[in-house]
């Protein structure tokens, strides 16, 4: 059979483009070297609860056209992030809220919390933050990124908060409201049933073949010879033999235990934001859908070095990564016969609601 176009890796990315190509009659192939569709995004029936198996996973968005999109998949529920971090014992609200200012400071007002963190910047001098720890402080100063950011964060990225981006604490909300939503967005909830359906929905069309437990690297020239174009989702330094340099990633290990109770933590995220527990958080599904099972499963997920052949989570954005990351993306725009998407092809930190609109540009730009 010819087809159209090859793609790599059945996640988020990948799949929304078989989708759309799909639909406007192309042949597709798709391969992934894991077990199952959907990428990180899966989640797994067990004991009737989902089971997010690569982390916990909430679907947010200010788009309404993204947010109708993947309405058509699947219906989603009320769900609205509100984890809480532990800090040894102590129990905080997030994001960073008038909840958490009255519990840290006894502060009632806006005002009041205000000027708490006023007199802690200036304290410290921060004006143009140059780093997390600085950016961390400048918005809410020193008590909170002691007890909430600083554990977590060097645990989470494996560096000093001083050697970070700023970038990667300002996706959190500073709110001086009481209001525990995690985001900001418009739209937000958990697929009913799990994600792992939204992915099977968009894969379920005549015109797409899957493979699945093939890694593109068994057969990576014969591929580029037999499909007219290629839809990449993998690593993109190691499309290109890795010629600059290995790309650096964070990595993760899940710890899934089953426990015979109803209700472990009462939510179901809860950070531990102290540096000593080796767990960043620990996840207890079923809360994800108020379910109601009698038994209940928890993951804690820890942070880990990455090395060749780990499952590669999150990208180190630094300057030093994204420098050499510009090499490769060079690369890549030279390659017209080979699109590069998704979280690892462009190497960025993206969510899913990001992942989703990457990939129908690049299907308008292919289909215009
Ligand atoms: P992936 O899902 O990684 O898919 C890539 C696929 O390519 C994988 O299945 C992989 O096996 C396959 N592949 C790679 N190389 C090869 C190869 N050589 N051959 C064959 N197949 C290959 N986003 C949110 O919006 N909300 C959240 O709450 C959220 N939480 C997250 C929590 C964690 C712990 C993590 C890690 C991510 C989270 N995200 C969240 C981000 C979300 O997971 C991603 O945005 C999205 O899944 C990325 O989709 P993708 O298709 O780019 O990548
Ligand atoms: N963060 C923190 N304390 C928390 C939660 C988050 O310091 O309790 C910081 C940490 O550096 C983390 C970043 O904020 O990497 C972004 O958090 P988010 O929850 O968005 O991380 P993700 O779900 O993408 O792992």
């Amino acid at each position: 059979m010819s087809y159209d176009y090859l793609v790599v890796g059945a996640g988020l990315f990948g799949s929304t483009f078989a989708y759309e190509a799909a639909k406007r009659g192309k042949r597709v192939k798709v391969i992934d070297k894991r077990k199952h569709i959907a990428g990180n995004i899966y989640t797994e029936k067990v004991d009737g609860i989902n089971v997010h198996k690569y982390g916990a996973h909430i679907f947010h968005t200010n788009d309404k056209k993204i947010w109708d999109y993947v309405n058509q998949f699947v219906e989603f529920n009320r769900y609205t992030n509100s984890p809480v971090a532990n800090y040894k014992g102590e129990i905080y609200n997030l994001p960073f809220n008038m909840n958490t200012f009255n519990k840290l400071w006894g502060v009632v007002t806006p005002a009041e919390a205000k000027q708490k963190i006023e007199q802690q910047k200036a304290a410290v001098n921060v004006e143009n933050p140059k780093n997390l720890e600085e950016q961390a402080i400048s918005l809410i100063g020193t008590d909170i990124y002691e007890k909430l950011i600083k554990g977590y964060t060097e645990k989470q990225w494996g560096r000093k908060a001083t050697d970070l981006p700023n970038f990667i604490i300002k996706r959190l909300p500073v709110r001086f409201t009481y209001d525990n939503n995690y985001f900001n967005d418009k739209y937000q909830g958990i697929p009913v049933g799990g994600y792992t359906q939204i992915v099977e929905k968009m894969l379920d069309n005549e015109l797409i073949d899957v493979e699945l437990e093939k890694d593109f690297f068994e057969n990576k020239n014969e591929y580029l010879k037999s499909f007219p174009k290629i839809v990449y989702t993998g690593m993109i330094d190691q499309f290109f033999n890795y010629q600059f340099g290995t790309l650096e990633y964070r990595s993760l290990s899940f710890e899934n235990i089953k426990l015979n109770e109803e209700n472990y933590q009462g939510n179901a995220v809860v950070n531990y934001t102290d540096a000593e527990t080796p767990y960043t958080r620990i996840i207890e599904h079923k809360h994800f859908e108020f379910g109601t099972q009698p038994t209940t499963i928890i993951t804690k997920e820890y942070p880990k070095k990455w090395f060749e052949g780990d499952e590669p989570y999150y990208p180190m954005n630094d300057k030093k990564n994204n420098e050499m990351f510009s090499k490769y993306h060079q690369l890549a725009k030279e390659s017209p016969n080979v699109i590069f998407g998704g979280r690892l092809g462009l190497y960025k930190y993206y969510d899913m609601h990001q992942v989703i609109g990457a990939a129908l540009t690049v299907v308008n730009q292919e289909f215009q």
